[in-house]
């Protein structure tokens, strides 16, 4: 086989490592999992370690790894230095890098997780083929990334692709990004369980309220999906209110960047079953020229939760390759 590639996901409660085959990296050959660490010294400790246990498991299989990358959910500039990180503010501005690459003994690619994922979901997942891609993942918040003629769009300081914080409601919530009315605190995990707060509030979603015990405070994402997983009418409700704020950015994104799909990402994908149907019915309504010039096509990421690894692994490989 081609030399192996590794990649490391680093997410706001875990770091997941993958080693993958490039001619084959839709699955990965061997995996390793840790607790994201709360301080900048345990993290790069925690994926040296990760690192060190996924070049052992490429020394099984034959070769070394051809290089090694890690996704970090926040802004990465262009010398790699993570810049904002909401879920990972420790590492802000910290020489990560340069203290993983001393701590290992080998080059390290840094980047975007959105970036990393999109790319993975082009190269062997939903967006295979395509050229230009928008993914919007659903999760907490929302992360992005744009890809435009086939490459990943950066911007002038790293920060192209944050497509959570388009503002789609003037003095709406407020966003810890320290703005109001940014589509990540409606159409993510946050607003699915807003909406569901607000409706048990109001004497509704009353099936939704006793699985979070009681407590409209205590309801979570999770609670609408298990009531509309069982069949809750009002769950169902709830899961067309938000469907239309999702649609809402979905054709902002299309109205801007024109790509040829929206791939929906992040853990709230997982739930597209409740949404999607919804989303692609209003979607249109919201793109200029949709239906008789245009496709509005929204489809849902395929690769899950190891997206980020793969692709952080391929774009370490095709980093690579460029500079040998
Ligand atoms: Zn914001």
């Amino acid at each position: 086989m081609a030399r192996p590639l590794v990649g490391l996901d680093v997410g706001g409660t875990k770091v997941l490592g993958v080693v993958i085959d490039p001619d084959a990296p839709g699955t990965p050959l061997a995996e390793h999992r840790a607790a994201t660490p709360a301080t900048v010294e345990e993290l790069v400790e925690v994926l040296a370690t990760t690192v060190t246990e996924l070049q052992e498991a490429c020394s099984a299989l034959g070769p070394s790894p051809a290089a090694i990358g890690v996704g970090l959910p926040g802004v990465i500039d262009h010398d790699g230095v993570l810049r904002g990180a909401p879920n990972l503010r420790h590492a802000i501005d910290q020489p990560v890098r340069p203290a993983l690459e001393a701590r290992i003994g080998a080059p390290v690619w840094f980047g975007n997780d959105a970036d990393c994922a999109l790319w993975a979901e082009a190269q062997v997942g939903a967006g295979r083929g395509a050229q230009h891609l928008v993914l919007a993942a659903l999760g907490t918040g929302i992360g992005g990334a744009v890809m435009v003629d086939g490459g990943l769009a950066r911007g002038m300081h790293g920060y192209a692709g944050e497509p959570g914080h388009m503002v789609v409601e003037r003095d709406g919530i407020a966003c810890p990004c320290g703005r109001r009315g940014c589509w990540e605190r409606y159409a993510s995990g946050a607003g699915l369980a807003r909406i569901a707060r607000d409706a048990a509030r109001a004497g509704r979603a009353t099936a939704v309220l006793a699985r979070a015990g009681g407590d409209p405070e205590a309801i979570r994402g999770e609670h609408v999906g298990a009531a509309a997983d069982a069949g809750d009418a009002e769950a169902v409700g709830l899961f067309a209110e938000f469907a239309a704020w999702v649609a809402i950015g979905v054709g902002n994104l299309f109205n801007l960047l024109d790509p040829e799909m929206v791939i929906l990402g992040g853990g709230l994908a997982d739930r597209a079953d409740h949404y999607l149907d919804e989303v692609r019915r209003l979607v249109p309504g919201e793109v200029l020229g949709a239906g008789a010039h245009r496709a509005t096509r929204v489809v849902v990421a395929e690769l899950g939760p190891s997206a980020g690894a793969i692709g952080a692994a391929l774009l370490a490989g095709r980093a690579a390759r460029r500079v040998g």
